[in-house]
């Protein structure tokens, strides 16, 4: 097994703009100075587990709201 990749090459981006390399922590190309939207923001934004779970929770207690709502109005 031969895959030894420099730890540079593994951070860089191809710029969109102008196709030469840059950091993929960089917001904007050193070689063409535009704005790139790199792959590590990407991840960054994701949302965490306990977000997701939140979400979740608050997810089921809108759902109960909107099935208690429903369930007074055909009471009353
Ligand atoms: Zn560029």
């Amino acid at each position: 097994m031969k895959e030894k990749k420099s730890s540079i090459e593994k951070h860089t981006v191809t710029c969109p703009h102008c196709g030469k390399k840059a950091l993929d922590h960089m917001t904007s190309c050193p070689h063409c100075k535009r704005e790139l939207k790199s792959a590590y923001y990407d991840t960054a934004n994701m949302d965490s587990p306990q977000r997701r779970k939140l979400r979740v929770i608050i997810l089921a207690i809108s759902l109960l709201a909107v099935a208690a709502i429903i369930v007074l109005k055909s009471v009353l």
